[in-house]
């Protein structure tokens, strides 16, 4: 029989402000799943401590003592926010039949998680949950997120439009993401790889409980250039077109410059020559980066250290043998 355990796994850097409130929210939604009996008694909510420096961590080991529905993962450091998903995932699809990323921060609407599991329950192996507008953000966050998306799709990354990381994924969907051993993680676009039956849940996104975003716009831009790379060798290749165009202008242009030359007219266009060098000059320099950006996801991937260590994990969901469940009914 399928017994639908259901985990979600919420990575945690420096949320001490919103976890009580998370926590509240979620053990509301698991305990009501599990009376409809769409869940199984065993759910349970699994808090990734992404190395924080403040009090998360302590907060979370006290929710696991106080009710076994919740449990810990901490991580030896910060690894940042994919990492500390996968670190959840890999430790969770251990005893899940399904698995529900989400923030900490409740900007994704718990109630979406009754559909997913519907959706789940109905057969589909990933359930994206899309955001159905985004008037809550700032116009800066809404307009670089638009961009960020519209950039990815054309370079060719396949992704899911106004998905962030909310979705549910089962238990073959994580194992097939295992089988991605790449260092460089970029969840977004690996996901729509693992292929399987998939589909959408739209939900609308909230403002951060409380608390400040985690992902100042450093990050931001880390991340989009991150998927862009892990994705396509699309900006290499406008390179090469780049190289290629401007070779065929300079061939005119020296063709110019001999008959200039040749009808006498020599001295001229110091400011020509200077914007050349300055404009010339300025998309080696980028170009040149692009690539060495490539060379460095090369360079990690051979190196294929660890993307995260667990330090600790907290989980009594245990297997069914050792029958230790205090949810257990069936
Ligand atoms: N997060 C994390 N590690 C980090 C940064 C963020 O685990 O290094 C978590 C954070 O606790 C939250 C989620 O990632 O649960 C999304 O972060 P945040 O809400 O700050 O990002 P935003 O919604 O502003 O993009
Ligand atoms: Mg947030």
């Amino acid at each position: 029989m399928k017994k639908n355990i259901l985990y979600v796994v919420v990575p945690c850097y420096k949320e001490e402000e919103v976890l009580p409130e998370t926590s509240r929210r979620l053990k509301e939604k698991l305990n009501h799943l599990m009376e409809k009996k769409k869940i199984d008694r065993r759910s349970r909510i699994m808090f990734v401590n992404d190395g924080s420096t403040d009090h998360t961590w302590e907060m979370i080991e006290k929710l696991h003592e106080e009710d076994p529905i919740f449990s810990g993962v901490n991580l030896s450091r910060n690894r940042g926010h994919q990492n500390a998903l996968l670190a959840g995932l890999t430790t969770a699809v251990n005893f899940a039949d399904m698995m529900i990323s989400m923030d900490a921060d409740l900007q994704d609407d718990v109630n979406a998680i009754d559909e997913m599991v519907d959706r789940y329950l109905e057969g589909f192996d990933v359930v994206y949950g899309v955001r159905s507008s985004r008037e809550k953000d700032t116009f800066f966050k809404r307009f670089t997120a638009e961009l960020f998306y519209k950039m990815m799709r054309m370079m060719g990354a396949d992704i899911v439009f106004n998905h962030a990381d909310y979705r549910l994924m089962s238990r073959r969907a994580v194992e097939g993401l295992q089988e991605f051993t790449e260092v460089n993680i970029f969840l977004r676009g690996i996901v729509p790889q693992i292929g399987y039956p998939w589909c959408t849940v739209e939900y609308e996104r909230a403002e951060r409980f409380a608390g400040e975003s985690k992902y100042p716009l450093k990050k931001m831009i880390a991340f989009a250039f991150d998927g862009i790379t892990s994705f396509s060798i699309k900006p290499i290749r406008l390179i090469t077109m780049l190289g290629a165009g401007i070779s065929v202008v300079s061939f005119l242009f020296l063709i110019w410059t001999l008959v200039i030359k040749i009808a006498g007219y020599t001295v001229q266009g110091w400011s020509s020559l200077m914007v050349s060098i300055w404009i010339l000059g300025g998309i080696q320099l980028l170009c040149l980066g692009v690539i060495g950006e490539y060379i460095g996801k090369i360079y990690s991937e051979t190196k294929r250290r660890p993307s995260f260590i667990i330090e600790r994990v907290l989980n009594d969901g245990g297997n069914e043998e050792e029958g230790k469940f205090p949810y257990q009914v069936d």
